[in-house]
């Protein structure tokens, strides 16, 4: 009999986990947002479809 095949053996990076704002202490520009009553301001972390080099607090109009 054929032993259970385990294809949970590919390589690929991680995905990156989208996070808006980081907890405190984590980003300096995360913490400025805190002292905001707007919660509007560039997520942490960029889209996977930036086109502007996926830097963190992206304001392109992909991320934010
Ligand atoms: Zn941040
Ligand atoms: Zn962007």
């Amino acid at each position: 009999m054929v032993a259970a095949g385990n294809k949970m053996n590919i390589t690929q990076p991680e995905p990156q986990t989208y996070i808006k704002q980081m907890p405190k202490g984590e980003c300096t520009y995360c913490d400025l947002e805190y002292d905001k009553p707007t919660g509007l301001f560039p997520p942490h972390t960029a889209s996977p479809r930036c086109q502007s080099g996926h830097y963190k607090h992206c304001t392109c109009d992909t991320c934010f």
